[in-house]
């Protein structure tokens, strides 16, 4: 026991797997369940951790916001704010194009809570204002929407729902461009995100987040009132641990993506896809541009509109079957046919959520707009050999015989 390290000096922050912590005295869980835990103290595990503390530091920085929120996954995120700030018969306002989970938890939420909902193109600006009144209480949206991949005009929805006599908590998912769109900066309250995407970066763990002012995050977060830790859901230490450490990647893995999506929406734009990437169908007015950074990025998802259904199956599974000899990584697959996003790898898939949330009838459902068909996300990973991966994207594409897909040559470089 004599020799037992005293001080550990670890470059990185140690994960506490600890559900409970000690305190200073007796008195001490009255006075933090009556006036609220104290920054950098703890109690249980379920109303934050050292490991929470750490992620939460670092994704308020990102987003230039002044605190953070961390639950076990993004929907767990979006329920905890929806309910703590809506009541039974408020009106809200949410984009019609956004990720088809949410848009079941809130035609969920507008059944059990009586919500009036209007479901608005966010492009029109004269619809986003005559649906926001002085009794609206949430505007809810995404930065770049999925699976459509359209930008939101942040400042300009800021001055509608800050307009006189409006107070409406406006709320931007920025799940998909980390980095690129700062919401905080153009005027938004809170900031959303599924953290299983680019903040963790590998497809091996979930997470969600909500960040914002420190006073919004201290009454949502408090240990006997807070809706957070009531309703439960809190991120676990080891994966707050492991996705603190990987933020030092993450705006490499971010640039890395962007500028593999932006060179694919480009080769599918050229050969006469109907492709859906902001630098492209905005040319005006990538992203960040628009949102707050000034970058010249559209984030690592793009979006292609097949003609049919079948074309769409069709390039799903020959991105998946095409297999390369990655000069660093070994045996490659151009894709995976699966969800998700913000990985090493690229994911491929026929967009259905969205779809079938609008097709069930467990709720009412809610009018937001359809997705064709024929419609197919790319979510571009970030690493492996660059100029082999376009190589082989044209190969497939070429390979396909669907309109458009004869102009590509697979040898000239983009
Ligand atoms: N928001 C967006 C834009 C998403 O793409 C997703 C999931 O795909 C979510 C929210 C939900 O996040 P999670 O899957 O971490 O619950």
């Amino acid at each position: 026991m004599g020799n037992m390290v005293k001080k550990v000096t670890g470059v990185n922050t140690p994960i506490y797997p600890s559900s409970t912590f000690m305190v200073s005295g007796a008195r001490k869980p009255t006075e933090y369940f009556t006036q609220g835990i104290p920054d950098g103290e703890f109690l249980y595990q379920r109303f934050g951790h050292p490991n929470y503390k750490d992620l939460c530091v670092r994704l308020a920085c990102m987003e230039c916001g002044e605190d953070a929120l961390l639950f076990a996954s993004g929907m767990a995120a979006t329920f905890a704010l929806f309910f703590a700030t809506l009541s039974i018969g408020d009106h809200i306002v949410v984009s019609s194009r956004i990720y088809g989970g949410t848009r079941g938890q809130i035609a969920m939420l507008a059944h059990k809570l009586r919500l009036k909902v209007s479901i608005v193109d966010i492009a029109d600006l004269d619809a986003v204002s005559r649906a926001c009144t002085k009794k609206t209480k949430v505007f809810f949206a995404e930065s770049v929407s999925n699976p459509e991949v359209t930008v939101a005009d942040v400042a300009s929805i800021d001055r509608i729902c800050h307009s006189k006599g409006k107070n409406i908590l406006l709320v931007i998912d920025n799940t998909f461009t980390p980095l690129i769109v700062r919401p905080l900066t153009f005027g938004a309250d809170v900031v959303m995100h599924s953290l299983t995407k680019y903040v963790n970066g590998r497809s091996d763990a979930m997470g969600g987040a909500l960040v914002g002012k420190r006073s919004f995050i201290d009454t949502l977060r408090h240990p006997a009132l807070g809706e957070a830790p009531l309703i439960g859901g809190v991120l676990d230490p080891k994966v707050a641990q492991e996705m603190a450490e990987r933020f030092y990647q993450i705006e490499d893995r971010v640039e890395k993506a962007s500028e593999r999506a932006f060179q694919l929406a480009q080769i599918l734009k050229r050969a006469g896809f109907s492709v859906h990437y902001p630098m492209l169908s905005l040319d005006r007015c990538p992203a960040g541009v628009l949102c707050g950074t000034g970058k010249e990025q559209g984030g690592g998802v793009l979006s292609v509109a097949f003609p049919t259904e079948v074309d769409g199956v069709r390039f799903v599974e020959a991105m998946a079957a095409e297999m390369f000899d990655d000069p660093l990584l070994g045996p490659w697959s151009l894709a995976y046919p699966a969800v998700s996003l913000g990985s090493a790898h690229t994911y491929v898939w026929c967009t259905t959520e969205a779809r079938v949330q609008g097709e069930m009838k467990k709720w009412p459902p809610l009018p937001f707009a359809s997705v064709p068909n024929g419609f197919v996300r790319i979510a571009v990973g970030y690493a492996g050999d660059q100029a082999l991966f376009l190589l082989r994207f044209k190969k497939v594409l070429k390979g396909l015989g669907i309109p458009g897909s004869s102009l590509i040559d697979p040898m000239v470089q983009s």
